[in-house]
């Protein structure tokens, strides 16, 4: 009996060890700012500029246009790169929608669970301003769902920033100037995600979240299913800090947070003091916490300001309120190719579908001779891919390949057939 209890109690620890949020955004920093060593620099700048517009403001209500945009909330179109090693990694549109969602909720306060904001902190919960929405035109101009999907040969991702490079299995980011990159895959170790730094280079820009912390539903798990994981990093995305400032009572670079020791997990309640921060003590529902889902609800005004200085001209992320990926008509899509041969007669290969993601078939027609080979060349000439053709139709794993235009040759040793495709 006792030995069972003994065990019940270690089991559960184990698990409550377990369900402990993990975000690696602070040791993330410190790796990059020794890789780079212009972006403490350039980080710094951006702490002097945000410095120089002071704290509560809001441009958005106060109409004053700081940052270009006189009513309504700033957009951030958004991509999400789903990197999957099996097929229950490959979450569904409806789990990545519904995080989207979230994301509309707590960065507007419109989250139903505002009403648990202990009252002592609900004058300084703000609207943040910020609204997302899924991209509809991709980085060549074509049409897009703002969900790219990859299978990866990788396992597991940890904060090497693999996941963010086509070239180590996992998918390149897009223009960090018109996209906010959010990849989603299976991390090592029960990270639960990471942000790049403010600053930081523009091939790393974007966050990651673990496939179980997602959205809601499908693949996410308690305690982390509702959503703010994604919440919380595209905070340090928009330059927060952690409430508690990533050091002993350190300093969040806002105002109205109080000072607080070290993080909160999992679900406290009441008032818990440190750092002299009587009488409010820690704002532990704050998004900037370690708190599970469910008992985070609030960002600050504070932290509005800090996320929205970014967008002020001359900010680092102004560049983005210009973007045209949620309002331009996409380019008509290329269909499939058709090569007619030398003569002018009958089609010799039809290359099918056109854009392709993974595959593309090829098809010989006419009196084009088996055994064929083909040939796959990237915009500058650099042969990518050879292969044989042996039977009428021929599928082409192309996952492998980059976004882009490709070419395909198909030679039979006496003469060749050139049909262009694009990769998304
Ligand atoms: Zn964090």
């Amino acid at each position: 009996m006792k030995r069972t209890v003994l065990f019940q109690i270690l089991v559960l620890t184990q698990l409550a060890v377990c369900a402990q949020r993990d975000c690696r955004t602070a040791e993330y920093r410190t790796q990059i700012m020794d890789k780079y060593p212009g972006v403490a620099q350039r980080a710094a700048a951006i702490e002097a500029f945000t410095k120089s517009l002071g704290q509560a403001r809001n441009y958005i209500t106060n109409g004053t246009s700081a940052v270009g945009v006189s009513s309504g909330p700033i957009m951030i179109p958004v991509v999400v790169h789903v990197l999957y090693n099996n097929s229950s990694q490959n979450i569904s549109d409806a789990q990545v929608h519904a995080q989207i969602d979230i994301l509309n909720q707590d960065y507007q306060r419109l989250n139903a669970d505002t009403v648990k904001t202990a009252p002592e902190f609900r004058p300084v919960a703000a609207s943040c301003g910020f609204r997302f929405e899924l991209a509809r035109i991709d980085t060549l101009g074509y049409a897009t769902t703002g969900i790219v999907r990859r299978h990866t040969g990788i396992s597991a991702f940890d904060i090497n920033d693999h996941i963010k490079f086509s070239s180590m299995g996992g998918d390149d980011a897009w223009d960090r100037d018109r996209y906010l990159n959010i990849w989603v895959g299976n991390l090592t170790g029960g990270i639960l995600g990471y942000s790049s730094v403010v600053g930081g280079p523009s091939a790393n820009d974007g966050v990651v979240i673990a496939y179980t912390a997602f959205g809601t539903g499908g693949t996410s798990q308690a305690p982390f299913n509702k959503g703010r994981t994604a919440t919380h990093e595209i905070g340090h995305w928009l330059n927060l800090i952690h409430t508690w400032g990533d050091s002993d009572c350190g300093d969040d670079l806002v105002s109205d947070t109080p000072p607080q020791q070290t993080s909160d997990r999992g679900c406290p309640s009441g008032v818990v003091l440190s750092c002299n921060n009587a009488p409010l003590g820690n704002m532990y529902a704050n998004f900037m916490d370690f708190t599970n889902d469910e008992c985070m609800n609030l960002f600050t005004a504070g932290q509005r300001d800090r996320m929205q200085a970014l967008f002020a001209p001359g900010g680092e992320r102004y560049p983005l309120l210009s973007s045209n990926v949620l309002t331009a008509t996409p380019l008509a899509s290329p269909t499939s190719a058709t090569v007619q041969s030398d003569t002018g007669g009958d089609p010799v290969l039809v290359l099918y579908p056109n854009p392709a993601t993974s595959q593309v078939t090829v098809r010989l027609t006419g009196s084009t001779v088996l055994g064929t080979s083909v040939e796959i060349y990237n915009q500058v000439g650099l042969k990518v891919m050879t292969a044989s053709l042996t039977q009428e139709t021929t599928d082409l794993n192309i996952s492998s390949l980059t976004r882009g235009i490709y070419f395909l040759k198909v030679s039979d040793g006496k003469s060749g057939h050139v049909s262009r495709f694009l990769k998304m």
